[in-house]
């Protein structure tokens, strides 16, 4: 070990062995020099682009669990945010309903309830999925959706898929929304 390591050996004990007063030093060399600081991290991440990546992965994966914690923890807030936003909501619930074939609507539920199972998946970070895929006759009505994880949902949408050709290939009648949904509830 040459004499520099050696320092900064020593500095890096003692810091650990006084974790209040190094971080206020560090914080106070912050202050005084915010713009060398800065140089170094921009020169740092310029010169490892790779582990800068990694780190806003991280940064990013742990900020998307942080804030889906928080949402599920405050459930109130996620109310709130729909009862602000709820025209907003419903508008696009309308929407969504008229892109619907006519035949696969259903009668029994309100738009706002439609609203409602999309606000809560959107509050979850989640998306929501029809049961009962509506390119096989399924119905557009809350007993036929579910709120899927996104991974879940790619992975039921590729099953899906395969369900629709399989029934494109036999050419098969479709059937009817109402009946599946029945079978499935
Ligand atoms: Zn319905």
């Amino acid at each position: 070990m040459d004499s520099k390591e050696k320092a900064k050996a020593r500095v890096a004990a003692w810091n650990a062995r006084n974790p209040g007063l190094s971080a206020a030093r560090a914080k106070a060399w912050y202050v005084a020099n915010k713009e060398r600081a800065k140089a170094r991290i921009i020169a740092w991440q310029k010169a490892n682009p790779e582990k800068r990546a990694a780190h806003v992965r991280i940064d990013n994966a742990k900020r998307a669990e942080i804030k889906q914690a928080w949402r599920l923890a405050n459930p109130e807030c996620d109310q709130r945010y729909y009862e602000k936003n709820r025209d907003k909501y419903i508008a696009n619930a309308q929407a969504r309903y008229r892109r619907v074939h006519v035949d696969q609507r259903c009668t029994c539920c309100e738009v706002e309830m439609f609203a409602k199972v999309f606000a809560i998946a959107k509050s979850m970070a989640a998306e929501v999925d029809h049961i009962k895929p509506l390119a096989l006759g399924g119905l557009h009505c809350c007993k036929n959706l579910q709120v899927l994880t996104k991974a879940e949902h790619r992975k039921k949408a590729i099953d899906d898929m395969r369900a629709i050709r399989r029934c494109r290939r036999d050419n098969s009648p479709r059937k009817s929304g109402e009946m599946l949904i029945s079978e499935k509830v």
